[in-house]
């Protein structure tokens, strides 16, 4: 009689059952709140859609891990930190990080990672009241390297890196911006530069 019951109560089960497709957006989280709660409520008391959930579980997993080397792994994100080159500095008390901006006071120097990157913020010459900047990489590989430079969520312009690691950017308007330097492999990240 026990036996019965169940199998009466499985196939009661899948009459109410959500389609395979409303579990899967279950799983991934996109269903809405209220058919998220009125699934995960009927998940609570049926084992046949328990058991499908599993099943999907162990399917993405697999699936994920054959993904992976060609996502997430296989690009390191750096942010640069800015150097002080006390060597060269003509402040013999120690110059303050404001007295380094600027095109006079020599190149802003940083590391990421294994790189070494200049920046020569200047006046740009062509173009009165704007900027340039001269950048130099150094200690990685620079081929299909491109230079972006953003302002908020926008790229204001963009340019590949040459054989020896140079770029450039003229024309710039004063401001503050975010410099990204991406490879293949690598993506480095210059925070707060102001020119
Ligand atoms: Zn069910």
């Amino acid at each position: 009689m026990a036996h019965i019951d169940d199998s009466l109560k499985a196939a009661l089960y899948r009459i109410t059952c959500p389609d395979s497709a409303t579990l899967g957006n279950y799983h991934l989280g996109l269903l809405s709140e209220t058919a998220a709660h009125q699934v995960s409520n009927h998940l609570a008391v049926c084992p046949l859609c328990t058991r499908d959930i599993a099943q999907l579980e162990a399917f993405l997993a697999e699936t994920a891990v054959s993904l992976q080397p060609s996502t997430g792994e296989r690009i390191k994100v750096w942010i640069a930190k800015r150097i002080r080159r006390g060597g060269q500095s003509r402040n013999m008390l120690g110059t303050p990080a404001f007295a380094m901006r600027g095109g006079d006071t020599g190149p802003l120097m940083y590391e990421a990672g294994d790189a070494q990157l200049s920046l020569e913020v200047q006046d740009d010459p062509e173009h009165p009241g704007r900027k340039s900047i001269l950048g130099l990489v150094l200690g990685i590989e620079t081929e299909a390297v491109e230079a972006k430079l953003l302002q908020g969520d926008g790229v204001v312009t963009a340019v590949t890196l040459d054989e020896i690691g140079n770029f450039s950017f003229t024309g710039l308007a004063p401001g503050q911006y975010q410099l990204t330097l991406s490879g293949e492999t690598m993506e480095i990240h210059v925070q707060d530069l102001n020119i």
